[in-house]
């Protein structure tokens, strides 16, 4: 039986600027670009193609209307939001649903499957349905080694990247976004230091983000000050070495004046890899907070947490009942899911890995009175993280009673004694939970899908409590309800003081009472190891990695930077991404205060 063709009445809640940015980038268009839907007919063309999963495990025509509508619901009263490859493509001929991608990169110019240019051509395939790729470069021969076929030298993973970057250049991203790239080379990889400099110029290379893939043995180097080894990934011949302060302080040197490159420790994201009996992880997706195997993909979604909050009090039960129904929801979209490749579909369906998160968690705490950079509102955020972690899992195993588990769980870190993944010493990594999915938790930035929740981006502090965002070519301007509520409330609003806290990007100003300028502290304003004490918080519960930005102030020096990147390894984080304020021209948010 089909379903309704017009989406369900009922309570929607869209914002104006939600709509601003569904129209210009997700609603289908006619060939003369006008939108030919609503944003809740999108919504029901989503519900209605991925409640369609539930009849392949016996759902009657009922039940999977009645889904298609609690879904519609969920999106539309904006407590939860897939990422925006569903939003844009589901119920469409491309259909692709996924957000991030990893392609694996061979020494070889091509051998059929993922050689240089057989993964190039992959990657255009992903770009062009939307998705973001990552890769590894590391198993490239270095730049000046030996090509045997032709004689001539090897001209290295850094020339490659250059010519992935140029093609996606050219292939605008589902002509909707343009294509984001991961690059990612281990710290022993001879071509390092070129690696580590090759953004520098930031014309250059723009299609990527990069990353260097920190080793546990790099570490313990730079605490000794000592020399480490730079391996040959295709002989494995020790080729060299580098003093590792040096390669450590120029890659800090870097993040301070660019952002770039961003550390990824490989071996901590690989203790909780869920099937390492089917490969390690080299890469991330674009924004690092997803590690993949090769042919491996994600589809994230995020609850928006701060929606639960009334009066000063938590809903959990409700909070509960719809991580459950997004958990069911991230499920249904592996089965519907068109992918672009055989390799990730078959990878897809035998891992069944899902990335749920959290966005609106800044204005959660502003709602509760906490401030962001408290312990309390860091005890906060690792309390959410762990109850979406628990209440995610236990919906993906009444999924797995239902429906199976997913096909490798035997040999995964969640599988039975007898038969699971461990680690060094034999010990169990996770405690053994039937689950229908491999991973259940990530966070994502959440950066277009927060702006049609209309709330706070992932876990990030509030950026501003007035600004201007650039989204898609538009300035749209933001302030902060909750903000504007209560000086109405309190008797100290005016228009002028908004005015001010937008110029000036900060809300300490005389008339803002002290407890509101401590809650409605700003990311610029919050101190950097709080940043990252939030993200280790958060990263205690979360199965994959945490996307973050650790916001420095524009006077803030190279050991300041220093320091973030050493407190995060130790207190175990996946990857740190740093930013100096003012330090790149094209800021997508931006204050009046760096402008
Ligand atoms: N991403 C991408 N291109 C973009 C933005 C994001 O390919 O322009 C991918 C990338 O893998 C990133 C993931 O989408 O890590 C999630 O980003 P975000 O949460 O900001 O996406 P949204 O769903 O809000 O658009």
């Amino acid at each position: 039986m089909p379903f309704s063709a017009t989406p369900p009445e009922g309570l929607v809640t869209l914002s104006a600027n939600a709509r601003t940015v569904l129209e210009k980038r997700y609603l289908v268009k006619d060939k003369s670009g006008k939108p030919v839907e609503k944003p809740e007919d999108m919504f029901w063309r989503v519900a209605t193609t991925v409640a369609e999963a539930d009849r392949r495990y016996g759902a009657s025509d009922g039940a999977v209307q009645a889904i298609a509508e609690e879904f519609y619901f969920l999106m539309t009263q904006r407590r939860f939001e897939p990422n925006s490859p569903t939003l844009m493509n589901a119920g469409r001929p491309l259909g692709q649903l996924s957000a991030c991608f990893v392609l694996p990169v061979d020494d070889a110019l091509s051998n059929g499957q993922s050689g240089i240019y057989d993964t190039l051509r992959s990657m255009a395939l992903i770009h062009q349905s939307g998705g973001g790729t990552g890769f590894s470069f590391s198993r490239l021969r270095s730049r000046g080694s030996m090509v045997r076929s032709t004689t001539g030298v090897a001209s290295g993973p850094v020339s490659f990247m250059q010519l992935y970057d140029a093609s996606t250049d050219a292939v605008k991203q589902g002509g909707t976004r343009r294509g984001a790239n991961m690059g990612i080379l281990r710290v022993d990889h001879p071509d390092v230091m070129e690696f580590i400099a090759c953004k520098e110029d930031l014309t250059k290379i723009t299609n990527f983000n990069i990353s260097v893939g920190i080793t546990t043995k790099f570490m313990d180097a730079v605490k000794a000050d000592a020399n480490y080894d730079l391996v040959d990934p295709v002989s494995k011949k020790v080729t060299g070495e580098l003093r590792a302060r040096e390669v450590w302080d120029k890659m800090i040197l870097g993040a301070w004046r660019t952002g770039e490159p961003g550390v990824f420790f490989i071996d901590e994201a690989n203790r909780y890899n869920p099937v390492p009996h089917l490969g390690d992880y080299e890469a991330t997706n674009p924004c690092g907070e997803q590690p993949l195997l090769a042919y491996d993909v994600c589809n994230l979604g995020s609850v928006n947490v701060g929606h639960y909050v009334s009066n000063g009090v938590v809903d959990w039960e409700a909070m509960r009942r719809d991580i459950a129904l997004s958990t069911h929801f991230l499920d249904n979209i592996i089965d519907v899911n068109k992918y672009p490749l055989p390799e990730i579909d078959a990878l897809s369906k035998r891992i069944r890995r899902i990335g749920l998160g959290v966005m609106g968690f800044a204005d959660m705490l502003v709602r509760l009175g906490i401030p962001y950079d408290s312990a309390e509102g860091v005890e906060m955020g690792r309390k959410v993280m762990e109850f979406l972690d628990v209440e995610g899992k236990k919906e993906s195993e009444r999924l797995a009673r239902e429906r199976g588990a997913f096909p490798e769980w035997a040999q995964s870190i969640w599988g039975p004694d007898e038969t699971c993944a461990r680690d060094a010493n034999g010990q169990r990594i996770r405690p053994m939970q039937l689950l229908r999915n491999c991973n259940v938790t990530t966070v994502a930035p959440t950066g277009t899908i927060s702006i049609i929740a209309g709330c706070s981006s992932g876990l990030e502090p509030l950026f501003a409590v007035a600004f201007m965002r650039n989204q898609a070519g538009v300035m749209m301007p933001d302030v902060n309800e909750d903000f504007v509520a209560i000086a109405k409330a309190e008797g100290w609003y005016s228009d002028e003081l908004m005015e001010r806290i937008a110029k000036t990007g900060s809300v300490q100003h005389a008339e803002v009472p002290a407890k509101w300028q401590s809650v409605f502290n700003t990311a610029n304003n919050i101190s950097p190891e709080y940043h990252i004490r939030m993200q280790a918080a958060y990263q205690l519960h979360c199965d994959s990695a945490i996307s973050k930005t650790t916001n420095f102030g524009f006077a803030a020096t190279v050991d300041d930077v220093r320091a973030i990147y050493e407190m995060a390894y130790e207190m175990k984080c996946k990857g740190v991404t740093v930013y100096r304020d003012g330090s790149r021209d094209n800021q997508v948010l931006s204050t009046g205060a760096t402008q």
